[in-house]
């Protein structure tokens, strides 16, 4: 099969007819990262989601909507805390758990009777959903294993010649997954760690979330192995000067890192950019860089940010040195 890199306004709605009639799913951008998209209603299109991906079943699929009318029938009820949330936080990067409606299948839900919910903050993707004119389950356009894809080329270098069309829409802003919240617990609580923090959160409720200690209830699927590049990556944990000093010393070695440190690195080096948001939304591409690079490891600092440990903290197998 061609896989062809188009524009939305290109992609003619014969081609995306013939598309969904063939049960293949579209590669589109969404602020967050890639998403590989089938409508919710079609098990079979959703089941090649899957296989294509190599995703465990066991991996629940977040159901992503183009308007909040599209909810009422995906949902049992709505929280009042989690309206709040819609309307401070949608569109945007976050996912929120309910109590899925009956038209809502175990295959999307991972046999759970709860659905996660999310508008993107993306145009293309919101004009996506709206011509399809139903709600599109779409997880990351990645290998299951392998870092998001959060660029068309990113999604090519995985899915090239197995999905007819991946709709351009230019590098995802946030460059890592949602925030998840569970609304279905008193408190809500958060599943995913991401853009929107905690903070952000619990300023609209007015309450606290409930507080996880090491992380134990984590959202499904996230046990599997998540963002991993194809050589070993270790975080360093220590002041500057110091993780500088272990990386000049290693041979054969990549370091990626915030802007500072690139200057007094002598070995390989990429930069991951100025800020936590620059860093977040490099971060899966700059790993996927260094799948082609001729190195045995990489090397990276902490910082201070949930979302982006979260998913460093994955990527490194939790593999953490204090230097
Ligand atoms: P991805 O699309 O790759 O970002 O993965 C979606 C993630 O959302 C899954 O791995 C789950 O952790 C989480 N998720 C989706 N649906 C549910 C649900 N009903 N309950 C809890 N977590 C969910
Ligand atoms: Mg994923």
């Amino acid at each position: 099969m061609k896989t062809t890199i188009t524009t939305l306004k290109k992609l003619s709605t014969q081609a995306l007819k013939k598309t969904l009639k063939l049960k293949m799913p579209i590669a589109f951008p969404t602020e967050t990262v890639y998403g590989l998209g089938a409508p919710y209603d079609d098990e079979e299109a959703i089941f090649n989601v899957f296989v294509l991906k190599g995703r465990p079943l066991n991996n629940p699929l977040i159901v992503h909507v183009s308007s909040i009318e599209m909810i009422h029938s995906l949902v049992e009820s709505i929280h009042p805390d989690a309206v709040l949330l819609m309307e401070t936080f949608f569109p945007g990067p976050l996912t929120l758990i309910m109590k899925k409606s009956n038209y809502v299948s175990a295959l999307v839900t991972a046999n759970q009777d709860t659905v996660g919910i999310r508008m993107p903050n993306h145009k293309v993707a919101l004009e996506l959903i709206t011509r399809i004119g139903k709600p599109l389950v779409a997880p990351s356009a990645n290998i299951s294993g392998r870092p998001s894809g959060t660029e068309a080329m990113d999604v090519y270098e995985d899915f090239q010649g197995k999905i007819p069309y991946i709709i351009d829409g230019e590098t995802s802003d946030v460059g890592i997954e949602s925030t998840i919240v569970d609304t279905t617990r008193e408190p809500f609580v958060i599943l995913r760690p991401g853009a929107i923090t905690r903070e952000m959160i619990e300023k609209v409720l007015k309450k606290p979330l409930a507080t996880t200690i090491n992380n134990e209830i984590i959202a499904p699927g996230m046990i599997h192995p998540h963002y991993e590049p194809n050589h070993p990556l270790t975080i360093l944990r220590g002041n500057d000067e110091h993780i500088i000093f272990y990386v000049n010393q290693k041979k054969d070695a990549l370091f990626i890192g915030h802007e500072r440190f690139l200057p007094f690195i002598d070995i390989q080096k990429l930069s991951l950019g100025q800020d936590i948001k620059e860093m977040t939304r490099y971060l899966y591409h700059v790993l996927r860089q260094s799948n082609h690079m001729d190195i045995k490891e990489i090397y990276t600092h902490e910082i201070d940010h949930e979302g982006y440990m979260n998913r460093l903290l994955k990527a490194s197998k939790n593999q953490i040195i204090d230097v």
